[in-house]
Parts: C-alpha cells; sequence; structure tokens
C-alpha cells in the first residue's frame, strides 16, 4: 500500500461508480462523488417543479459561491472568474479577446492541445502573425532557457498547455511566468489537465489568462469549464462575443462592459451543472490539493513500474515532471481494440490517435498512445487488476 493523508475508503464511498468499473479516464472525465450527482438532481428536479428562471432565482447565493469556490481552488478573486460550458470556451473567449496584428509574435509549446493548436494557426495566418514553438528540453519540457531567447517586444502572447491530453509531462508553468514578468506578453494558459490532479495557484504561476473543464479530474459534470482572468489584464482584452449578460446596454448606440471577469459570459447556462460543478471544486477543496496529487502520483509511480515489467508494453511518459496522466504504447496492438475489450471487462481507458496530436506524437514517432489516468479514488489494487487485464491481452 501507498501511504497516503487521504481516507481513500471514504472518498471510494462517496463515489457511486467506483462499485462498477475500474475508472482510469480521469483525463477524460472523472467519476461524480455523489454530493455532485445530489446538486445536479435536485437543481434539474426543482427546475421541473418550479420552472427554470424561478428556481434560479432561488439560487443566486449558491451560483455566486461557485465563484468563490473557484476563487479558493486558484488563488484569486471570485470577479476574476468567468463560467463557460468547458475549455475550449474558455480557451477560446479568452484567445480571441487577445489583440494581435501583423507582425506579431505568439510563442507556443510542443505539447499544445490539438485545438488551441489549429485556433493559434488560423488566426496568426488571418493576421500575418507569426507562430513559433519553443524547443523542448532534454525531457520534453517547455525550455525556459530557449523561451527567454525568443522574448523580444514583438511577442504579444505566449500561450502553452499545462499537461496535455496525449503526454503526462507537467511544463514549469511557474518558470514561463517568471520569464514572462516585464515583458509584455499575455499568458495564457491551458490548465485543463491539471486543475483538480494537483495545487494551481494562479498568483504563483504569474499568468493572465488561465482555461480549464469541470468535468476531468475535478470531477464535476460534462459541459462545465471556467476561466481566471487577471483583473490587471482585463482591459487588455476585447471580449469576442458581447451579450445582454455580458454589458449593459446604456444607450441606444452605447453599452458598457460587466466590470469584473463576467464580461466573458453569455446569459443563458445550465444552471444544475454550474452548481455541479461548484460542488465538485468544494469537494476537492474539502480533501486537499496538495493530498490529492500526492496520492495520485504514488498510483500513477506504481502502475507505471508495473507495467514496465508487462513484454511488449512501453510506457511512454517522459521526464522529471509525471502527473496522473500515464501513456504507453503495446507493441504489434491495436490500441482501440484493446480499450474496447477492456472497456467490456468494465476497465476504462482511452486511446488517443496521430491526428489528435500532431505536435506531440509526431515529435515522439509514435502513431497512437493508450492513456491510463488515474484519481485519488483508484485503488493499488485496481492498478494490479489493470496490469494483469493489459499483461492478458
Ligand atoms: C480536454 C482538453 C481541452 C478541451 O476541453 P473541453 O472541455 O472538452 O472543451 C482543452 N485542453 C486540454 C489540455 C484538454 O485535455
Amino acid at each position: 500500500m501507498i501511504a497516503t493523508s487521504l481516507d481513500v475508503s471514504c472518498a471510494r464511498a462517496l463515489t457511486p461508480g467506483c462499485e462498477r468499473v475500474i475508472h482510469f479516464n480521469n483525463a477524460g472525465c472523472g467519476l461524480m462523488p455523489q454530493p455532485v450527482l445530489d446538486t445536479v438532481l435536485e437543481h434539474t428536479r426543482l427546475e421541473a417543479m418550479m420552472g427554470s428562471y424561478e428556481a434560479a432565482a432561488k439560487k443566486v447565493e449558491a451560483v455566486n459561491a461557485v465563484y468563490t469556490s473557484f476563487g479558493k481552488l486558484l488563488n484569486c478573486r471570485a470577479d476574476e472568474i468567468a463560467l463557460t460550458d468547458g475549455a475550449t470556451q474558455s480557451w477560446h473567449r479568452a484567445f480571441h479577446a487577445v489583440p494581435l496584428k501583423q507582425g506579431d509574435r505568439v510563442l507556443t509549446a510542443n505539447n499544445e492541445y490539438n485545438s488551441n493548436w489549429l485556433s493559434l494557426r488560423r488566426r496568426c495566418d488571418q493576421v500575418g502573425a507569426t507562430l513559433e514553438v519553443v524547443p523542448g528540453d532534454a525531457n520534453g519540457l517547455i525550455d525556459i532557457g530557449a523561451l527567454r531567447a525568443m522574448l523580444d517586444v514583438r511577442v504579444k502572447l505566449v500561450a502553452i498547455t499545462q499537461i496535455t491530453n496525449s503526454n503526462g509531462k507537467v511544463n514549469p508553468v511557474e518558470e514561463v511566468g517568471a520569464a514572462l514578468k516585464g515583458s509584455n506578453a499575455i499568458y495564457l494558459l491551458d490548465a485543463c489537465q491539471a486543475v483538480g490532479q494537483m495545487p494551481v495557484d494562479v498568483q504563483r504561476i504569474g499568468c493572465d489568462l488561465l482555461s480549464g473543464a469541470g468535468r476531468k479530474f475535478l470531477r464535476g459534470p460534462r459541459g462545465t469549464g471556467f476561466m481566471h482572468v487577471r483583473r490587471e489584464t482585463l482591459e487588455k482584452l476585447d471580449p469576442m462575443f458581447i451579450d445582454i449578460h455580458s454589458a449593459k446596454w446604456t444607450g441606444l448606440n452605447t453599452f458598457e462592459w460587466k466590470t469584473d471577469a463576467k464580461r466573458f459570459e453569455v446569459m443563458e447556462h445550465n444552471i444544475a451543472d454550474r452548481l455541479g460543478m461548484g460542488a465538485a471544486v468544494d469537494h476537492a477543496l474539502s480533501w486537499g490539493l496538495d493530498a490529492i496529487q500526492e496520492r495520485i502520483l504514488g498510483l500513477s509511480t506504481l502502475l507505471r513500474q508495473r507495467l514496465n515489467d508487462v513484454p511488449g508494453v512501453q510506457v511512454r511518459d517522459q521526464g522529471s515532471r509525471p502527473s496522473g496522466i500515464n501513456t504507453f504504447t503495446m507493441e504489434g496492438r491495436d490500441l482501440n481494440a484493446v480499450m474496447l475489450k477492456l472497456r467490456a471487462d468494465g476497465i476504462n481507458t482511452s486511446v488517443t490517435n496521430f491526428d489528435w496530436a500532431w505536435l506531440d506524437l509526431k515529435e515522439r514517432g509514435i502513431d497512437s498512445i493508450m492513456r491510463a489516468s488515474l484519481s485519488y479514488y483508484n485503488t493499488e489494487e485496481e492498478v494490479e487488476r489493470f496490469v494483469e487485464a493489459i499483461a492478458r491481452v
């Protein structure tokens, strides 16, 4: 057994799904804990019984508390948080608000998330900016020396991903923040796979903008997301959308933006899910993110050690900064078929193919990769059963 300060049996008792499946797909979507499920169902029922707008009016304080919870989770003010319907939505709201013009330079890293890369590519082409990838160091992590050498006044945006979906390595995001201090580049961080599995502190990181999803390691409902917008950065940004929620109509031809990060929201959203995401944040905070990270890293180390002993299996996570995302290949096996076979046996994993992760998999010469992503409610016994199932394939 791995030493842990976290009460794993209690975490499992509060996770109805872990009775039925070995869930190693927490980077896709975590299993909702009971308090999240209860929150979503209760509000959905209330909407059916009394009318959705009327139900919302009863929950104003509870919705406000979701922003406060995110402020605690990310170490920022509640009014620096905007809530959205997913991480892609958050990232795009942030990215398209950053002013870019011809001749500007945009920097990213070699593990940038697929959809982010497509948007960076398209918009740089549209405005005539250049898109440059900061090289990786010996561990494949963003090379801070190389980043410093690339910085000049034309660099207007540095957009990087802390942990991507196909590779467990964790970029040194605080060192990136330190390198950018004093530059005029806006720092946009995709922390979608980090929030919920480790402490993520926007003050220590020094990012201007951060995006994430509710459903992954945080264990909230699907279709939920959040973003952080640093107070001092707000006025440098020009949001892509405007509606009667994000701005006030002050005269027939005039308007004023909301004074806080809510200017990045739109009016319509699923309140039950948003309350559920808040319950997920509170649930994570009740365990503590340090304890969660320690537990996940312990289980992941065990998993990688065991997988390394299986003939034909190659663990592919590089370097010195691992996470709860563990990736491997299996010689001569169709990984999609393996994933489906495991699923039929009650073991959830996922597979990332080349066309989802060009940057990352091309560099490593891999066509497709299997991902086992662990949460703190997973157990040593589940790891052993998983590795036995892989060995049997
Ligand atoms: C999953 C993921 C996203 C997209 O999140 P959605 O909520 O599906 O939009 C963005 N970035 C990273 C690194 C991801 O893993």
